[in-house]
């Protein structure tokens, strides 16, 4: 792979590729065999500075660009992740972790993401109203902000700074792009991809380093007036705190505690399916991950053994290779944080079905692998059924109706992602509609969400906005309403004219 072999990065500032101003660097570690994928720099708040100082520069040029010719860089950015789709692939699979099919499916995100991108700097739609007075025209714009402060977490490296990068690019602003320390070679790649495609300097920075050093400085710097952050609930009540001084615009996707309902009338082998997937794709690391099966008592107990039957089946491997089911987890913190979630289940009282231990042999012990993990006869207070353990883990919770299903459904902090598998349309509809999440599937898991349409979550998944599709733009611009009028005279408006 041309990029293993601990090859130096650096940052992208201003168009330049530059080091950190300190000279130091840090290490970015396959998880799937510890081998190292490169040297990056660890940068300082002056780093950001600088970088910060160039976005701002080159948004007074790039803000004036037609937004159809931002959308063609987008589009040549598109067809460049496409010719480079196996290479990032193979990259995501050594840096990241995920098995082949879904690190391209990954990349695959990040391409129709900038097509819909690069398509919307044709739309970028406004409204037209008619006014209220005579020879008068009204209408409202999008405006672009300014700097936008991307900071990514490592589960999506591709995908997710697309859904930052593209949307806030489109409608005009320029970039300033933190990627995780887990993940910063497929950031870099991405910018790469980005200076390719033809945007000019300064349009695009990247600055790799902690959430401390960088990401706090971004979210605190007074010429960055929108943060958008994926990551977890508590670095997002940091960052809405930090921001909050210079009354930032910031966009949260924050964590999950994603259930799926299966009731008694559901196609159980298609639920068994569903439920695999969604819990041990990406070895349970998705934001969207199903780490609650609420199920009716009425198939309990096949379900129960189907999904254990099949779990056991799963092959641990590097992601690179093509018998993997599943990949390892990012490092060693998160091994052992999903190791102590088995221990509490335990303790709680929770019957461990399968898995449950740190995987070893045949290589694994050179990486971060968990065997899947199953619990039994949870209850829906349990500590494994309330708090995100972001690794392979679910917990079976027997119930004995619809209503009672979606209040155990409902009844988490996290609203992201929700499933229901049954035949009866009634409780469909009921699902859909009562199910209190950003996001509900019907007969399918709570995974694989299409770039078209909103994607974010309720309660303390964030804080009300939504990425992906229209939604997108609201977080990028500013609208502003325009009042035009050309009867040559003085028209009041907001005067009592009826008197
Ligand atoms: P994390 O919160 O540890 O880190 C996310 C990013 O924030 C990283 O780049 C990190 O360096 C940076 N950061 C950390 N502290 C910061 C601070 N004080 N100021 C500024 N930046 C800071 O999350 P993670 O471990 O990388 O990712 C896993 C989490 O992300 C999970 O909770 C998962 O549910 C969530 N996630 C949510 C979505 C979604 O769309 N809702 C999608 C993917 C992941």
């Amino acid at each position: 792979m041309r990029l293993l072999g601990a090859k130096t990065y650096k940052n992208y500032i201003g168009g330049e590729w530059v080091e950190a101003a300190s000279g130091e660097t840090f290490e970015s570690v396959s998880p799937a065999d510890g081998k190292t994928i490169g040297v990056f720099p660890r940068s300082a708040p002056e780093d950001v500075d600088r970088a910060v100082e160039a976005a701002k520069a080159a948004y007074e040029e790039w803000r004036l660009v037609p937004a159809p010719k931002r959308g063609e860089v987008l589009f040549r950015f598109a067809q460049l992740l496409v010719e480079h789709k196996d290479e990032l692939t193979d990259l995501m699979t050594h840096e990241m972790g995920k098995v082949r099919a879904e690190a391209g499916g990954d990349v695959q995100e990040a391409i129709d993401m900038s097509y819909y991108m690069a398509g919307e700097g044709r739309r970028l739609f406004g409204q037209t109203t008619p006014s209220e007075l005579r020879d008068k025209f009204n209408m409202s714009v999008r405006m672009p902000i300014g700097v936008v402060g991307v900071i990514t977490p490592w589960n999506f490296p591709i995908a997710i700074p697309s859904w930052k990068v593209a949307p806030a690019l489109v409608c005009g602003n320029t970039v300033v792009f933190k990627p995780a320390t887990d993940t910063p070679a497929l950031g870099e790649r991405f910018v790469e991809l980005l200076e390719e495609a033809g945007l000019p300097p300064g349009v695009i920075n990247i600055v790799h380093g902690g959430g401390g050093a960088v990401g706090d400085r971004l979210v605190r710097h007074p010429d960055v007036p929108v943060i958008t952050l994926t990551g977890s609930r508590e670095t997002g009540v940091e960052v809405l705190k930090a921001a909050a001084d210079n009354l930032k615009h910031v966009h949260l996707e924050l964590g999950g505690k994603n259930a799926i309902i299966v009731m008694d009338d559901a196609d159980v082998e298609l639920a068994a399916e569903g439920i695999l997937w969604s819990a041990f794709g990406t070895s349970g690391q998705r934001c969207t991950a199903a780490s609650r099966v609420i199920v009716h008592r009425g198939v309990y107990d096949a379900l129960q053994s189907k999904l254990v039957s099949d779990a056991e089946k799963m092959r641990l491997g590097p992601g690179w290779e093509e018998d993997t089911d599943v990949g390892p987890v990012i490092n060693k913190p998160a091994l052992e944080k999903i190791d102590s979630y088995t221990g509490i289940g335990k303790d709680e009282g929770a019957k461990l079905l399968t898995g449950g231990e740190v995987a070893s042999g045949n290589g694994l012990d050179r990486g971060f692998y968990y065997r899947p993990t199953i619990f039994g006869d949870v209850e829906p207070g349990m500590r494994i059924a309330q708090e995100e353990i972001f690794g392979p883990t679910t917990a079976l919770i027997p119930v004995d109706s619809i209503d009672e299903a979606i209040r155990v459904a409902n009844g988490v902090m996290y609203g992201l992602s929700s499933s229901i598998f049954t035949r009866d349309v009634n409780k469909a509809f009921r699902a859909m509609r009562d199910l209190d999440t950003g996001i509900t599937y019907i007969n399918a898991g709570t995974i694989g969400a299409e770039v078209h349409l909103p994607f974010g979550g309720t309660k303390d998944t964030g804080n009300g906005h939504r990425e992906a599709g229209q939604a997108a733009l609201d977080v990028f611009t500013e609208w502003k309403s325009i009042y035009v009028d050309y009867s040559g005279k003085l028209q009041k408006a907001q005067i009592d004219n009826a008197s």
